[in-house]
């Protein structure tokens, strides 16, 4: 496996390459939901490259960059051993080596859960997955469903901009608990680590309500109280349409629903979700 740090490296190595070649965009610090991606991709496609990049663009103010846990040596073996034969992990003057004139705006689904939250993060989630699609060129990538608003964002951007890649949404890998795997989980307190496997029964019970058909709002409301035990702040617990994650204020039989959450504890903010189709 090839650990590479700029551009230029990353070209000249798909430059020799004739098969499909796979990316698995991340900001490090891998767990089982990154390698599940990089093994499905090592299974589809001849060539797997991965990215390690926390960026910058993404972060908010207050938000955690400068604390978001980094461990390279770590991923690298990972990377590896999950079957990557590429790893770029540029540093910040690599991938935005002057002041940037153009940034890519995405203008719908982006006032809504995450996006609420977190103003500008889905334009900058969008600005750096495309330029690490020019550098690598990859004709697929994956990304986890745990990040739903995330993969709907970049799979529309895909159709917007025209770009040749397809789009693989994989499933949310989590912990024996319930606990969708992420690398923030580290940073979560004794206490919270024991409550936070609620996050993911209270969006099964919501599943749950959905699939019996109780109204989004009922379930909603009901999601929220379960939310609280955790003792969280819930940001938002919401019922969507998916993949459009236009509101779901009616029940439509057929039509997969996207049951979202996230939750902020002392220094971690959590977010998972199920999408199901109601009978
Ligand atoms: P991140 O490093 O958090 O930016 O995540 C990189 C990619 O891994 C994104 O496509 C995420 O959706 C995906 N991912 C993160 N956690 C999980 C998980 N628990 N299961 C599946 N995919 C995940």
């Amino acid at each position: 496996m090839k650990r590479v740090i700029t551009e230029d490296e990353v070209r000249k190595w798909r430059n020799g390459l004739t098969g499909n070649v796979g990316f698995v965009p991340t900001m490090g610090y891998l767990h089982e939901g990154h390698l599940s991606l990089i093994r499905r991709a090592k299974e589809e496609c001849g060539q797997v490259a991965v990215s390690i990049f926390v960026n910058p663009l993404q972060f908010g103010e207050n938000e955690d960059f400068d604390s978001y846990p980094r461990n390279e040596k770590r991923d690298l073996a990972l990377a590896e051993e999950a079957g990557a034969d590429l790893v770029f992990i540029p540093d910040g003057t690599e991938m935005y080596p002057k002041p940037m004139s153009s940034f890519i705006k995405v203008e719908k689904g982006t006032d809504v859960l995450c996006g609420a939250d977190r103003p500008g993060h889905f334009d900058g989630v969008a600005t750096v997955v495309t330029k690490l699609f020019n550098i690598v060129q990859p004709d697929r990538a994956y990304f986890g469903l745990k990040d739903a608003q995330q993969a709907a964002v970049i799979e529309t951007m895909v159709k917007d901009y025209h770009i040749p890649v397809t789009i693989v949404p994989c499933p949310t890998v989590r912990e024996e608990d319930g606990l969708a795997k992420s690398s923030r989980n580290v940073r979560l307190t004794a206490d919270e680590r024991e409550k936070a496997p609620l996050i993911y029964k209270s969006l099964t019970s919501a599943a749950e309500m959905s699939a019996r058909g109780t109204h989004p709002e009922t379930v909603k409301r009901e999601l929220h109280n379960q939310l609280k035990q955790t003792g969280g702040r819930v940001d938002y617990g919401e019922i969507r349409l998916w993949p459009s994650l236009e509101e779901a204020d009616e029940l439509h039989p057929g039509e997969p629903l996207l049951i979202a959450c996230a939750v902020r504890f002392s220094t971690v903010r959590l977010i998972d979700n199920i999408i199901i189709t109601p009978e």
